[in-house]
């Protein structure tokens, strides 16, 4: 049935990836060129996929990461991760192998449910990321992966249907789709 089922969801990685700027262009379907939120904040959607109906609960860290702020408060409650990097940072991809470390150790787990985005794949001339580096990362621990841009607002909206399904997994483990 469509039951309305509450997931939240944590957008992590470097500072100046493009985590705000995602959500805000999947929220609320715009780009913001500036906006540095100094507190975490939470947004909500309801996301309608594949005949479920989540409300989705998305919590912007705030770039708190770097501060080695990652903590039990970020996987008590957290049924997905979001773990962005940007195609044109090494130290951002770099990031994200040194997040899902702290995640699999705070929560105890030996896989969660992850997607992972290169953002700013508009930006070509200033790549330092491959596709495939990306792609390769995301085969070894076997969660989802999909380049986008918030700024010209292409696969955000995939990224959530993508977390969704990751979630979907973690629950009903027979479910490979
Ligand atoms: P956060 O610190 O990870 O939340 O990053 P922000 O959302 O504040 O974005 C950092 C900077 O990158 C801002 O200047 C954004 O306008 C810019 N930005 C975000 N996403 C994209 C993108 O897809 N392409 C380009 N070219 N710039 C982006």
């Amino acid at each position: 049935g469509n039951t309305l089922k509450a997931r939240t969801i944590a957008i992590l990685g470097s500072r100046e990836v493009g985590k705000s700027s995602l959500i805000i262009q999947f929220v609320e379907n715009h780009f913001v060129e500036s906006y540095h939120p100094s507190v975490e904040t939470t947004f909500r959607k309801v996301i309608r996929y594949k005949g479920h109906e989540v409300e989705a609960e998305i919590i912007d860290t705030a770039g708190q990461v770097e501060h080695s702020i990652l903590s039990f408060t970020h996987v008590v409650g957290i049924h997905g991760y979001i773990l962005v990097y940007s195609v044109t940072s090494k130290q951002s991809f770099e990031m994200v192998k040194i997040i899902r470390n702290k995640i699999l150790n705070y929560s105890g787990r030996e896989s969660v449910p992850i997607v992972l985005v290169g953002n700013k794949m508009d930006l070509h001339q200033q790549r330092q990321l491959t596709f495939e580096e990306g792609k390769n990362l995301a085969s070894h621990w076997q969660c989802a992966w999909t380049e986008a841009t918030a700024k010209r607002n292409d696969n955000i909206t995939n990224i959530f249907k993508l977390m969704i399904n990751e979630m979907e997994k973690d629950i009903n483990p027979n479910n490979k789709e």
